[in-house]
């Protein structure tokens, strides 16, 4: 029986992993069998992450963590986590390889995933065209036409990246603000490459085996007119991942993992959710590895009292 397990590989798990790990509780993070390291490691530069002025790359920065926990003794397992039990003094973790783990806490850090348009062929195109990785897809369209979807940070840093490899980046933003910080945006605005298609959202996507234009719609009045585009980048934010606990323990109504006041408790007994998917608001490196830390502390204080 492990005393913690920790479910999710992001800055809040791998916190929470540095932390139960000096505590000497010897956790076992379970880090997903490919996407290792959560939503940084699809990030290009990271500039605001405190104690690096230089900045560095996201996957640098998830290296780090990873290298932090597993100092103290977390140990890490590749697998991914597809049913848990967590209703009793004892939380049962079972694997996709078949194994089941026992342990006293869990810490959920599962993160965030990616928001879909939710278009009839986006699946379909998706890595034909269609992408919600810039980092990962971006060099594959040099010299091409591509757009990028939203209007938020993620949005500004994925078409200012893109514009290393493309020729031309539209913006395309349902209204005519946008929701990104001033820095992000005047970033944005200032690169040549980027031009900005205000009040418009995408109605279809278009192309035989790969994405060869799209429909766009005007939100204000209604008008559609076809564009052509060798790819189309998605970045409209994230719903957190919640299905693996969603029926066993309470929600926010935004979906979230609801946690009692500025603590990790959840509604169920040694249960402890950290990272974006207790987050609607913030949702910043920062702020999930502060945290897994509050998880880790949480953890550590219920062992204790039971
Ligand atoms: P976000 O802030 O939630 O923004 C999502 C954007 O997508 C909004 O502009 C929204 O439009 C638009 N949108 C949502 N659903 C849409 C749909 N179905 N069709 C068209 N547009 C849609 O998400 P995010 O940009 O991914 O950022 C998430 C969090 O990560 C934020 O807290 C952000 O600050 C943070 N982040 C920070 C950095 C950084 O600091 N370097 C980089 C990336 C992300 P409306 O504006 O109309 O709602």
């Amino acid at each position: 029986m492990r005393e913690v397990i920790i479910i999710g590989s992001g800055p809040a798990g791998f916190t929470a992993g540095i932390y139960t790990a000096r505590a000497g509780l010897n956790p076992l993070l379970i880090a997903s069998s490919v996407e290792i390291g959560g939503e940084l490691m699809k990030t290009t530069e990271v500039e605001n992450f405190p104690g690096f002025p230089e900045g560095l790359q996201g996957p640098e920065l998830m290296a780090h963590f990873q290298a932090q926990a597993e100092r103290f003794g977390t140990e890490v397992m590749y697998e991914d986590v597809v049913e848990v039990d967590l209703k009793g003094d004892i939380k049962i973790v079972k694997t996709g390889n078949g194994q089941a783990f026992e342990a006293k806490t869990v810490i959920l850090a599962t993160g965030a995933a990616y928001r879909e348009l939710g278009l009839p062929r986006e699946k379909e195109l998706s890595g034909h065209g269609v992408s919600w990785c810039a980092t990962c897809d971006g060099f594959f369209f040099r010299e091409k036409t591509i757009a990028v979807v939203g209007g938020g940070d993620s949005a500004m840093e994925e078409a200012n990246f893109l514009t290393r490899f493309a020729s031309k980046v539209y913006l395309i933003h349902r209204r005519d603000t946008f929701k990104a910080s001033k820095i992000m945006q005047d970033r944005a605005m200032a690169n040549p490459k980027i031009e900005v298609i205000w009040n418009t959202e995408i109605a279809e996507l278009k192309g035989a085996t790969n994405l060869e234009a799209v429909t766009l719609r005007n939100t204000v009045d209604g008008s559609t007119k076809d564009m052509d585009l060798d790819g189309l980048f998605i970045a409209v934010g994230n719903d957190p991942r919640v299905w693996l606990v969603e029926n066993q323990l309470e929600l926010t109504a935004e979906k979230f993992i609801k946690v009692e006041g500025r603590s990790s408790k959840t509604t169920l007994p040694g249960v402890f959710a950290c990272g974006d998917v207790i987050d609607p608001t913030y949702r910043q490196a920062i702020t999930a590895a502060g945290s897994g830390c509050v998880a880790a502390l949480d953890a550590e204080h219920y062992l204790t009292s039971h």
